[in-house]
């Protein structure tokens, strides 16, 4: 990797750190312009990142990857928050043909085999591809450090898989998240009012309501050490 990309990245973290979120992505858009593009899995927290764009006036690509198990009220969702932000929203689905065949019928559930080598598929190599992009220099992400153990260090700058990575709401607590999205009346994810903290695919192995006390993440692959889906790792499948 270009050592030169490196330490940009650590200069720009600890300038960061003294920033408010809305510095902090108006900055990356002046140095990365059409190069900054958006990730968002259109979860219960993505209007958090979606509205900042839209009430900063960026004109920031939004990348959302179709796994091809999203609960229908995440669709819904991506319809609202795209038509409510006039989001400039590119899908991107794996090309493999047989991109399901860790999905199975169990007891009238989808469930999935190897949910590793499932995101490997339908998510992670999705990722990489657009990532791969040359006109994507550098992406936004909501990831937050209180949102899991494994978050807790999320750095405001760093890069990952090449490409410089910025999580603008990594120093934001869930009330300030919580708040925000309130106070913007930004539209809530229709599962949210179900008990659910954190979306993501809708087969049982992935995603559940966590029980009441567990941390927010804790409903995602439950029953399972897998804590996250490599879209926040260095991860290859
Ligand atoms: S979260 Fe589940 S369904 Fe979605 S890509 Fe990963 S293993 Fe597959």
């Amino acid at each position: 990797m270009n050592p030169d990309f490196i330490a940009q990245a650590k200069l720009l973290d600890a300038e960061f750190a003294a920033l408010s979120a809305d510095a902090r992505i108006q900055k990356a858009f002046e140095i990365f312009g059409t190069g900054l593009i958006a990730t968002t899995s259109f979860g219960r927290d993505a209007g958090l990142l979606l509205h900042h764009i839209h009430r900063l006036k960026l004109p920031v690509r939004a990348y959302f990857i179709d796994t091809g198990f999203h609960f229908p009220e995440t669709l819904a969702y991506r319809d609202t928050l795209t038509s409510t932000y006039q989001i400039d929203l590119r899908e991107s689905a794996s090309t493999d043909p047989y991109r399901r065949r860790y999905a199975v019928e169990k007891g009238g559930a989808l469930t999935i085999t190897d949910t590793q080598a499932c995101c490997g598929v339908n998510k992670v190599a999705v990722q990489a591809a657009f990532l791969g992009r040359s006109d994507v220099t550098a992406f936004l992400a909501g990831l937050r450090r209180d949102q899991s153990e494994s978050r807790q260090d999320t750095p405001f700058v760093h890069v990952q898989k090449g490409k410089i990575k910025i999580c603008p709401f990594a120093d934001w607590p869930a009330e300030d998240v919580d708040l925000y999205l309130k106070l913007w009346e930004v539209p809530e994810h229709p599962l949210a009012k179900l008990g659910y903290t954190s979306i993501g695919c809708s087969p049982l192995t992935c995603t559940t309501p966590p029980v009441d006390g567990a941390d927010r993440r804790s409903g995602r692959w439950a029953g399972d050490s897998k804590t996250e889906c490599g879209l926040h790792l260095d991860y290859e499948p």
